[in-house]
Formats: structure tokens, sequence, C-alpha cells
């Protein structure tokens, strides 16, 4: 869940049944993140962040908030640009393999790739499209190889090696960017 603050821009709220009560902390990519318990409403996580401002500003190294909005900008424009390549690349190695898949999601929090699900959806990390073509269309074809191996077997790794003879030489590669947007 997000909540859109005029001070602190996009703040993250996980909920987690876990959490006791309301935590404050900085997010990998510098936005302001809340871990509320799992019943919390937006109301009252608003109420609660109101109620923090002033401790919030002292003690988290929030990023300056135009850096922040500039940055909700560039994650606006990456994930229309990913709208219009991602399933179409996806559905293009699809067609040219024989997969099925069932649906394509385009993600953007997280640290992964993407992935592919039990039930044949493939997620995509607007991410992707920040990195180099290769690198790009490997993760398409990782993902795809997951849906005859839901693992990283011997035999998942020669399926992603038939169709990316440099899989792993990208697979490398890719550790050099950071998914988050
Ligand atoms: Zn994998």
């Amino acid at each position: 869940m997000l909540i859109n603050d005029d001070e602190f821009g996009e703040v993250i709220v996980r909920k987690s049944p876990l959490s006791r009560g309301i935590r404050f902390s900085i997010s990998t990519s510098g936005r302001l993140q809340m871990s509320v318990p799992t019943y919390t409403s937006t109301f009252l996580a608003k109420r609660f962040l109101n109620s923090n401002r002033e401790m919030i500003r002292e003690k988290l190294p929030i990023k300056d908030p135009n850096e922040q909005r500039a940055r909700d900008y560039q994650k606006k424009v990456l994930m229309k640009k990913a709208r219009e390549f991602l399933p179409y690349r996806l559905e293009y190695f699809a067609k040219l393999y024989g997969y099925s898949y069932d649906k394509c999601r385009l993600t953007h929090a997280g640290t992964r790739w993407g992935s592919c699900s039990s039930n044949r959806t493939i997620s995509l990390n607007i991410g992707l499209m920040k990195v180099p073509e290769q690198l790009r269309d490997y993760v398409i074809l990782h993902e795809l190889a997951h849906l005859n191996h839901m693992d990283h077997s011997k035999a998942f790794w020669a399926e992603v090696g038939e169709h990316d003879k440099n899989y792993k030489l990208h697979e490398k590669r890719l550790k050099m960017f950071n998914p988050g947007v």
C-alpha cells in the first residue's frame, strides 16, 4: 500500500501480522516506509504519519522531497515504457519457443528482476527498462524456462542455455544493476 504525502512523497506501508506497533524506516529506494499490523486502516496509518512528522524529520534521513518527486516521475516514465515493451517481448519469446503462460504482471517494488508463479503468471520488474537489451531478454527467457522447471536445477539451466548461450555471463552482468526503481 502507498500513501501519497505532500511532505514525504510516496510512503510505503507494509502490513505484517508480526508487527506489533507502527515502525518507521527508510526503504532501499530511499522512501519512507511504515511497518504496521495487518488490521491497520489507511486512515489510521495517515493519522500516525501526521502525529510523527517531527520525529521523522529529525531522525530519518529522508531524501529531499524534490528528489523524491523526481524519482516518482522517473518511475512513471519507466512504467509507461515497460508497459509498451515487456508484455510484447515476453509474448514474442513465448511464441518463438512454444511456451504458454497465463498472465504478465509488471512490478516495481522489490529486489527481483522477475518471477514465475505456479499459476503461470510471469512478473517482470519495470527496472528492466534500464538494463541492456541482452540482459532484459535473458531475464524473460529465464522466467519462461521456469514454466517448465520451478527450480534452478541442471535441467532448468540447460533449458535457459538453449535459448541464451551466454546466460552465465548475463546472470553475472545483471548483478551490476539494481532492480529498485
Ligand atoms: Zn530463477
